[in-house]
């Protein structure tokens, strides 16, 4: 029970560490992923805060290397989802309940113990699990994850500070309850702190979570688990399991219990469990809430007036960073014809200083794609550009998984603005631009605009403000997160609150309070001190 209006600790970003040659955090996390890329882990499920294995397992393989086992986890049968919710809604008595001071020391201890003793683990397993080079894991892995948890901690208590007004001997007061139920929380492979935020978000507010994790991101999910056992989560309030997605899925939502969708991945995906949800409807005790952050086909746009040195810095890193495969890289790009020259030119340098090759390595900028499935589909589509009369490959396009799935950053130049590669999403390190003439921005505009199903992530690149204002009102409902002089990718915690809408997503933007609302029901109290004894109205005479 809290005895006071405590502060909590200003919330600032995680600094990102450099991991220069000679470093000592560059020592400790090559020997760390050295450490844990020879070893053997086996990964349990856990449920109500106990090591379940049952035997039935799959092998855990790095990208990079995919016929290198670095351990097996365990995979689920119905049973154990059935035990995951039994487990979570007994847990929810105590947790929906507690002081929010102890959730909260939770989360903060979680982010202070990642900022210091876990931090090379988390990475190294992220490098392993997902081929994230040292760079990328440090953002994601270690400095997003710890923002997640100072921030949102930040975030409830200001949710918790919003009250309604009360008039004359009348006391009104809101209380941010707990949904009533389980929160169902499915992760994507591509960001260790998406993983962990989707589950800690929802307890945070005093939810019960079952959550299950990707099939490619089961290593660096341990490590989360490890964390939050650590940091003193109570058992069953996150409950982890593995396995067939549909299966998982099929009894987390017909459960009568079953209170809300804490989802990133694919678009797909997304609206057939939406779809679920909807027949399931009437199965329900509350509506559930659904939140999900999905696809994207994320754009640059230049105008003539733009630098073609950043924008092909934009690209470069923008398309690249991470094979392509952060939902907010760049994958289509729409560039005025007398700059173009130029934007290729620079382009071209650039990409031919990338090294490709496993993280291990931090001279490599590029390491492979998630798996096979991912592979095939990102070659077809390249070898398919080489065939088809309305692209060329002006960069890349090579592609070897041999021995892990590597595939060469990749310019297609589409002489048609719909091309396949303008329009469908690869996540992949595959950059399409279409050229326009100079005096068409304003049509290359509804073209941005309307190519694709999505809207998260853009960037447009002008010197001239009239230029970029009147982009910025052309292109306001194409991207939830809009970029100006800027690539469309890296979004910070507590700085650009990320998400978007169309098909990309229900845009509560992960890392705000707006995301942590979603995760309460309120309850208003209205008291009244002296309370009225006669029903008449003053009209009645
Ligand atoms: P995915 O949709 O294949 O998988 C995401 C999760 O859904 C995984 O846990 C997976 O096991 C599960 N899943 C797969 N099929 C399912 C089914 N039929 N029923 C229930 N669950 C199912 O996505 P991915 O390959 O892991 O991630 C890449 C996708 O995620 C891209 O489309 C990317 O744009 C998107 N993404 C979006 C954001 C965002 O903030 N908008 C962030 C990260 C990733």
């Amino acid at each position: 029970m809290a005895r006071g209006y405590f502060n909590v600790p200003v919330a600032v970003n995680e600094p990102v560490k450099g991991y220069a040659p000679g470093s000592p955090e560059r020592e400790e996390l090559l020997a760390t992923y050295k450490k844990m890329f020879n070893g053997n882990v086996d990964v349990p499920m856990h449920i109500n805060g106990k090591e379940v294995r049952t035997g039935n397992t799959k092998n855990i393989t790095p990208p990079h290397d995919h016929q290198h086992v670095v351990g097996q986890y365990h995979i689920a049968d119905q049973s154990h989802v059935d035990d995951a919710i039994s487990t979570a809604l007994a847990a929810r008595k105590s947790w929906s309940s507690v002081s929010w001071t102890e959730r909260a020391s939770i989360f903060l201890k979680a982010a202070e113990l990642l900022a210091g003793p876990y931090r090379a683990k988390m990475n190294a397993a992220t490098m392993i699990a997902q081929s994230k080079n040292v760079h990328q894991a440090e953002i994601d892995a270690a400095c997003e994850m710890i923002d997640f948890f100072r921030f949102n901690v930040q975030y409830m208590i200001d949710i918790f500070k919003d009250q309604p007004q009360s008039a004359p001997g009348i006391w009104n007061r809101v209380e941010y309850r707990p949904l009533e139920g389980f929160v169902y929380a499915i992760s994507p492979f591509n960001f260790t702190s998406i993983a962990a935020n989707l589950p800690a978000a929802a307890a945070l507010m005093g939810n019960v979570v079952v959550w299950k994790p990707s099939d490619h991101q089961v290593y660096s999910a341990q490590v989360i688990v490890d964390l939050f056992k650590e940091a003193g989560l109570p058992d069953g309030v996150i409950n982890v399991v593995y396995g067939d997605p549909v299966m998982i899925s099929d009894a987390c939502l017909s459960s009568p219990d079953f209170s809300g969708l804490h989802f990133t991945g694919s678009t797909t995906v997304f609206k057939n469990l939406w779809k679920q949800i909807g027949n399931n409807i009437h199965t329900y005790k509350t509506y559930p809430r659904i939140v999900g952050e999905t696809g994207g086909k994320d754009f640059i746009w230049a105008h003539n007036s733009a630098n073609p040195l950043q924008v092909a810095t934009a690209i470069t890193r923008g398309s690249f960073e991470y094979q392509g495969q952060k939902c907010s890289a760049a994958s289509r790009a729409y560039i005025p014809a007398s700059i173009w020259n130029d934007v290729l030119k620079h382009l071209k340098k650039q990409t031919s200083e990338l090294k490709m090759g496993s993280p291990e390595n931090p001279d490599n900028f590029v390491n492979a794609v998630i798996h096979q499935g991912s592979f095939d589909k990102i070659a077809k589509y390249i070898d398919a550009a080489k065939e088809n009369e309305n692209a060329e490959i002006i960069i890349g396009g090579g592609h070897d998984k041999s021995k892990g799935y590597f595939i060469e950053p990749t310019v297609i130049l589409a002489k048609n603005a719909t091309y396949e590669t303008m329009t469908t999403e690869l996540f992949g390190p595959v950059m399409t631009v279409y050229v326009y003439e100079d005096n068409e921005w304003e049509a290359s505009l509804k073209l941005v605009d309307n190519s694709t199903e999505y809207a998260l992530t853009g960037a447009i690149f002008s010197t001239d403000r009239y230029i970029v204002e009147q982009a910025s009102k052309a292109l306001e409902d194409a991207a939830g997160n809009f970029y100006i002089n800027d690539k469309p990718t890296g979004a910070v915690v507590g700085q650009q609150p990320f998400g978007g809408a169309r098909a990309s997503g229900t845009n509560d933007k992960a890392g705000s309070a707006q995301n942590l609302l979603r995760w309460t029901s309120v309850r208003l109290i209205k008291e009244t001190f002296v309370t009225p004894q006669d029903y008449k109205y003053p009209f009645l005479g």
